[in-house]
């Protein structure tokens, strides 16, 4: 999602003279997207606005300005920090506000001293944003992210962001649909769709119905042009029997899907305060299989979360050698400020959660091969988006996310071909071309 809000923010721009840039030091202004998902992702913010600030300061030697603008989750939730750590920072903003990005930069030129702008509803950014644009980040590719669902009422122990993104907000069904018209006519094949749990998607239609992931799926699918429908990331007790369906019917919808089991301890998932056990977990994922029979899995995991044993940690293990997941994230547990988890007086020692961690990532990367492998041989179509390094490379993404490597004629770019895959490694595959389909659904 922060990629897609750093489009945004660039969309907005764009009216104002701005362009994108990748290097600071011919940069005008410099804005640090961030993330407070997990301590490690926050603290980098610091050290990276340290190194900005250097880049500023020979500019200004130099008579001429950069603005230094913090967004995003640590804005949110550490707004007046980052000001009292690095005064030199001139705008904090978090991801509800960026829509007044125009407002606050003109602020920031008359004002000395810094613009903090921490403000919540999403409903307000989405109806002040403008259109999605040519030569956006969001457009470049054959593939495009779209937000449907932000924020959280879930209320996860562990997790900061019902905090920094805000209550749960769907954007009305017409909207998104507007935006994946527009998408398509850019050239776009693949969306996916974007929520911090984004099947509890439950957006307003015309005539005032709400409709669900699945339905809202069902709609995306009936875009000429879009043939590819993903969607990330999912809350497991909100797998409803459309969505469900939907995997079966839908022949857009890709059949790989991430949805975070967290734990597989009945217990820890208990006091994470998820809404499922470790067998409501095994009975989506039937559910799914039945559904859809060549669907496969990408998970998160936890690791260490307060009052883990290890006959916890082995109902993990256990649950992920039953499931089988072709792909996953997996943490240790980090206390976030403000969470009730943090208070929690059995926390687990760093040295213990790196144990567990070694041996579920072990397993995950052996369950990763073993997929990847079975990929050998087979016939897929994968989806051009993006260039090598030499000539004539290209890599695309298999329905399955996997990176597949090729070399393959330029005309090619942005299509949909099928691949005969060649190789596989750890973490991608190699392919060649076998025969080109230029036509509708290949998936
Ligand atoms: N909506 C998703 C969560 C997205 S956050 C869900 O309901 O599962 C992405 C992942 O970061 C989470 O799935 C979780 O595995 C991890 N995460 C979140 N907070 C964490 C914390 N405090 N410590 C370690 N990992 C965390």
């Amino acid at each position: 999602m922060n990629v897609y809000d750093s489009d945004r923010m660039a969309d907005v721009l764009r009216p104002l003279g701005y362009s994108l840039s990748n290097k600071p030091d011919d940069s005008d202004m410099v804005i640090l997207n961030t993330c407070h998902i997990r301590e490690k992702a926050a603290e980098k913010v610091y050290s990276e606005l340290g190194r900005m600030n250097k880049i500023k300061t020979r500019k200004k030697n130099h008579g001429s300005n950069m603005i230094l603008a913090v967004a995003g989750c640590v804005a949110q939730a550490e707004g007046d920090e980052i000001l009292r750590r690095a005064p030199f920072v001139d705008l904090v903003f978090g991801p509800q506000a960026y829509h007044k990005l125009p407002e606050m930069i003109a602020r920031v030129s008359r004002a000395t001293g810094a613009v903090l702008n921490t403000d919540f509803p999403a409903q307000v950014k989405f109806d002040h944003l403008p259109e999605v644009m040519l030569g956006s980040g969001v457009v470049e590719g054959s593939s495009a992210f779209l937000t449907v669902q932000e924020g959280c009422d879930k209320f996860c122990a562990f997790c900061v962001v019902p905090y920094t993104r805000g209550a749960e907000y769907s954007r009305p069904v017409s909207d998104i649909i507007a935006e994946a018209r527009r998408l398509a006519d850019l050239g776009v094949k693949e969306v996916t769709l974007l929520g911090q749990n984004v099947n509890s998607y439950h957006g307003v239609a015309i005539g005032g119905t709400e409709w669900g992931l699945g339905r809202l799926i069902r709609e995306i699918a009936e875009v000429r042009g879009i043939e590819r429908i993903r969607y990330m990331t999912s809350y497991p007790a909100d797998m409803d029997e459309e969505l469900i369906l939907a995997h079966g019917e839908i022949a857009a919808l890709m059949p790989f899907l991430h949805l975070p089991v967290q734990s597989g301890s009945d217990k820890i998932l208990k006091a994470m305060n998820r809404r499922h056990g470790s067998d409501h977990y095994r009975q989506i994922v039937g559910r799914l299989v039945k559904a859809r029979p060549d669907i496969a899995l990408s998970s998160d995991f936890i690791v260490g979360f307060p009052g883990e044993k290890d006959s916890d940690f082995d109902s993990t293990m256990k649950l992920v050698k039953e499931v089988g997941f072709i792909q996953a994230y997996s943490f240790k547990y980090s206390p976030r400020p403000g969470t009730p988890a943090a208070l929690l007086n059995n926390q687990i020692s760093d040295e213990v959660k790196t144990e567990r961690l070694k041996i579920l990532q072990d397993e995950l990367n052996k369950q990763q091969l073993v997929f990847n492998k079975s990929c050998v041989g087979r016939t897929m179509p994968v989806l051009l988006d993006r260039l090598g390094r030499f000539n004539g490379q290209m890599i695309g993404r298999s329905p399955y996310m996997q990176p597949v490597h090729l070399s393959a004629p330029e005309h090619l770019f942005g299509t949909i071909v099928n691949l005969h895959i060649d190789v596989a490694q750890a973490n991608s595959l190699a392919g060649s071309l076998e025969a080109v389909n230029h036509g509708k659904n290949v998936a």
